[in-house]
């Protein structure tokens, strides 16, 4: 090993970067450039993956040169990259042939509905951890292969090939050498046994995917080959990949089972390590790959939150309350109470648990003291909840001896106090906050240091790791408990089967209330 640094790749749904690490986990420099958004249809998302590779070429370079640092300077370099997001491209001109299709895009829904039916969401769930959803890879290589003339002949010939973002970018890197991916990503395909760490021979067979298209699966610190020399002025060794989620999971010492990560950006990830057991969730959670190490897996049960910073950029952009997200802190410490309002920010269906999409975002407990402060706070105090929400889900996965101490944060959100103080209350957890907030990118870092020797096991990734701020909860239990049944009515309302079912076991049970705390 020469070099003293890690470089990572971190490519996001809005964004590349690239930052420099020492090997202490301190960044060095970082250089982005935005992604713009294509939107074909409503309800499709799509991104150019020439323009993505062009973006990290220039990144890289740029990190380099603000961090005045050669490739030879670089132990290793990790990719962590948006999950799920879909190329096909082809393997003798490396050209994709189509757009990117987003993990947003909604368009293999139909696609995800006629498989639910066929196969069955246990079935699916048994081998790999997932639901029949148009989020996940599978279905939008099917409808690639379905819909781009000529593609399902050349896929039979053996001509093209498949991977999310990180696979491409490493195909680009490493000038075609490598066809790789690691396990945290082949998790998020719906045609990966999670359990056997294999391509699923029957999901293929059902999706009509032929195997020739796919990924070699490595561990997440592994040798992924080289940069080719020209790009970057000398060959990098790339030892890293994971997915955004997980790398995060990674960057935030989440190596014992029971410790979990939620990221706070415009939606939120909420990830439980289980350790070396898949715990198949029976509270519509997804199972999934947390990391793997030496051929050793540790999974994670994840649930996610569709909404979380933006119901702020919301009370931003729509409603014109605060002219930055950070004026919210103020405006929920003003007032002593929520004064009985809940604001269930469904704007785009519900997440997990409850996988609704055809919910809706609603405003409830009016009265004639209710102003914008109310809502503003009612906003915020809506990402605990549902953190709460899925906290819930988990416990009740992992059973009565689960032990969950901290929750570990990280996101552009978690620079609001208040609202850490009020997670630690509805959670009766401890609410840590890194140093380091850039957690994913470190995480993708800290892998490739592992794959390269830098680290010689993930005790030594979890020393990089400091806490900026413990919030402990406070208060009583029963007034936390109180506020969060009122908006356990607030959400059985929104839901798409109000009025139709009873409320599952636990909704409802919070009458509606004039003053929440009185
Ligand atoms: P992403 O990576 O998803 O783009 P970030 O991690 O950058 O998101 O976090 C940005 C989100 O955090 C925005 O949705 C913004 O509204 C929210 N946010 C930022 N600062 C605050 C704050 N002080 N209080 C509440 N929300 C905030």
């Amino acid at each position: 090993m020469t070099g003293q640094y890690l470089l990572a790749i971190d490519q996001g749904t809005t964004s590349t970067r690239a930052i420099v690490f020492g090997t202490d986990g301190a960044p060095v420099a970082s250089a982005q450039v935005e992604l713009k958004q294509h939107y074909p249809q409503p309800g499709w998302v799509e991104h150019d993956a020439e323009e993505i590779w062009t973006a990290t070429v220039s990144v890289v370079r740029r990190a380099l040169a603000n961090a005045r640092l050669k490739a030879g300077d670089i132990a290793a370099l990790g990719i962590t990259n948006q999950r799920e997001t879909t190329v096909l491209w082809d393997r003798a001109t490396g050209k994709p042939i189509h757009k990117a299709l987003v993990w947003q895009d909604r368009r293999t829904a139909d696609w995800c509905r006629r498989m639910r039916e066929e196969i069955g969401d246990a079935e699916l769930g048994k081998r790999t951890g997932l639901l029949f959803d148009a989020y996940f890879s599978g279905s939008k290589i099917a409808w690639l292969l379905d819909n781009v003339p000529g593609a399902r002949a050349s896929a039979k010939a053996g001509k093209l090939a498949f991977g999310t973002i990180d696979t491409f970018l490493l195909w680009r890197l490493t000038g075609g050498k490598v066809h790789a991916t690691d396990a945290t990503n082949a998790a998020r395909t719906m045609i990966f046994d999670i359990g056997s760490q294999k391509w699923d021979a029957d999901l293929l067979k059902a999706f009509d995917i032929p195997a020739s298209l796919l990924p070699d699966v490595r561990d997440s610190a592994a040798d992924f080959g080289t940069t080719d020399p020209a790009l970057f002025g000398g060959a990098i060794a790339i030892r890293g990949i994971a997915g955004d989620q997980q790398a995060a999971t990674v960057g935030q010492a989440c190596f014992q089972p029971g410790m979990v990560k939620s990221t706070y950006g415009t939606g939120c990830f909420v990830l439980l390590n289980t350790g070396a057991k898949f715990v198949r969730s029976k509270n519509r959670l997804l199972s999934t790959v947390a990391y793997r190490l030496k051929g050793k897996v540790a999974y994670a049960l994840e649930g996610s939150i569709f909404i979380s910073g933006a119901v702020i950029q919301w009370v931003r952009d729509g409603l014109k309350a605060v002219a930055k997200a950070s004026e919210s802190e103020a405006i929920a410490r003003s007032i002593p109470d929520n004064g009985g309002v809940y604001l269930v920010p469904a704007f785009t269906g519900l997440g997990a648990p409850w996988w609704d999409p055809d919910a809706r975002g609603a405003i409830f407990g009016l009265t004639r003291d209710s102003g914008l402060p109310q809502i503003v706070r009612a906003a915020l105090e809506s990402t605990a909840y549902q953190t709460r929400d899925l906290m819930g889900a988990m416990r009740a996965d992992m059973g009565p001896k689960a032990e969950l101490k901290t929750i570990r944060v990280d996101g552009g959100m978690v620079a609001n106090n208040w609202v850490m103080q009020f997670l630690a209350d509805q959670l009766g957890l401890d609410v840590d906050r890194p140093l380091v907030t850039e957690t994913t990118a470190w995480g993708a870092a800290a892998l490739a240091g592992l794959g390269a020797g830098v680290y010689a096991s993930v005790d030594d990734v979890a020393k990089a790791r400091q806490a900026e701020r413990l919030f402990r909860p406070q208060g009583a239990r029963a007034e936390h408990d109180g506020l969060y049944a009122g908006w356990q009515d607030a959400v059985a309302r929104v839901r798409s089967d109000f009025g139709a079912k009873p409320s599952p076991k636990g909704l409802g049970a919070g009458r509606p209330r004039a003053k929440a705390m009185s």
